[in-house]
């Protein structure tokens, strides 16, 4: 039975270091889903001839073009036959049961009780993954299950179970498993569940154009404006469009936004960066868009860089305020305020956030400071309760 924190599957196959790789020895052993037709794109002749068979995969970013029998650099999607499906479809390595400011995602109602949900492989490398055991895993070694272990429908039945009210793809990126995410997106909104999109934002137009009406929450990763660090920490440098397609999420499709940004000393954290960084999250997203400075802890195969000092966190905050960011929030161990919500006109204690608690204070149930009216742009369930219990 799930209860709080992180449960593992019970996948047994050992992880493989070789995304990418050209033959579809083990795709029998796993089960298998059709990328939505919006995703996948013939091959079209490039210069002297056809790639035989070549199909462009529209889901992220890196747009792998794969002949038949290949399988993307995230090993999630695979050329059988002339068409591209989800290897591994409801193949689920790590589910968890947390509150929505687990995510994190403080201003959409808060202390919502989350399902969130994790399956294999990634579109990106970066050396310091704290999901690296599935995120670098292949998808295709899921232990030869040939079932899905959570089909949409039985993640649904899950979180209700759980007493959830919300559906989060998180632990490792949603866009290389659009198949999933729909579906399961469907059932959730069908159900009453809110949906939670965690991701690292290099998902495509195509993609959110057919995910948009059913996610209710876009969390975005923003790691850095500087394609030489995306291009040395994570293998992938095309990051032109994170913001601007967040944007759309907002804007077209009215979901609600929240930033993320790992500060990394030396490598992230210089003042001119940060203030660039900020002022273009205040420029697309508007003010009222929550940044999130989370802790950077040396692991997998970057424990060179020490950890985040916490006056890293602070000046980080300090900067972001000053270009005009409303909500900047830290999970700073030394400063007891960092995670809470303060009125930015007045001071007022809207929401207190602990370890284990969150509880509502001058909020009124509209979203807006209970003290002196300011909208804080917090949307809010009507059967938001006021105060959580930890689970
Ligand atoms: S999801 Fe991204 S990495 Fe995976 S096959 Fe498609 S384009 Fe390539």
């Amino acid at each position: 039975m799930l209860k709080g924190g992180v449960v593992k599957s019970t996948f047994s196959a050992q992880p493989t270091s070789d995304p990418g790789r050209q033959s579809a020895s083990s795709q029998k052993d796993t089960p298998l889903r059709p990328l939505p037709t919006e995703l996948t794109r013939p091959a079209v002749r490039l210069g002297g001839g056809y790639a035989q068979g070549g199909v462009r995969c529209l889901a992220c970013v890196r747009r792998c073009l794969l002949r038949d029998g290949a399988v993307g650099y995230c090993t999630a999607v695979i050329n059988h036959g002339g068409t591209l499906y989800n290897t591994a479809f409801g193949v689920i390595a790590e589910a968890s049961v947390n509150t929505m400011e687990s995510k994190p995602v403080f201003h959409y109602n808060p202390g919502a009780r989350t399902l969130s949900l994790g399956g294999l492989g990634c579109n990106l490398r970066c050396s310091f993954c704290q999901n690296w055991e599935i995120a670098f895993r292949d998808a295709r070694d899921a232990a030869g299950l040939t079932e899905p272990n959570l089909t949409p429908d039985a993640a649904v039945a899950l979180a209700l179970d759980q007493n959830c009210q919300a559906l989060a793809w998180s632990h490792n990126e949603p866009s290389i498993t659009p198949a999933y995410t729909l579906e399961s997106a469907r059932a959730a909104r069908a159900a009453g569940l809110f949906t939670v999109y965690v991701t690292n934002g290099l998902i495509t137009h195509e993609a959110l154009t057919l995910l948009g009406p059913w996610l209710d929450v876009y969390r975005v990763d923003v790691k850095s404006l500087d394609t030489g660090f995306y291009r040395q920490v994570g293998g992938l440098d095309r990051i032109s469009e994170v913001l601007p397609l967040a944007r759309r999420a907002q804007h077209e499709f009215g979901i609600h936004v929240e930033t993320v940004t790992n500060i990394m000393e030396t490598m992230n954290d210089s003042d001119e960066h940060l203030a660039r960084l900020a002022g273009r999250i205040v420029e697309t997203l508007g003010a009222d868009t929550p940044w999130h400075l989370t802790t950077y802890v040396p692991y997998a195969f970057m424990t060179h860089i020490p950890p985040t000092k916490p006056e890293t966190l602070a000046r980080t905050k300090t900067i972001g305020q000053r270009e005009g960011l409303r909500f900047v929030y830290t999970d700073s161990l030394t400063d007891p305020d960092s995670a809470n919500t303060r009125c930015p006109r007045c001071g007022a204690l809207a929401i207190e956030r602990t370890q284990s608690r969150v509880v509502i204070g001058a909020l009124t149930p509209t979203g807006a400071c209970a003290a002196c009216g300011e909208p804080l742009g917090i949307r809010m369930a009507p059967a938001t309760e006021h105060t959580y219990a930890s689970i």
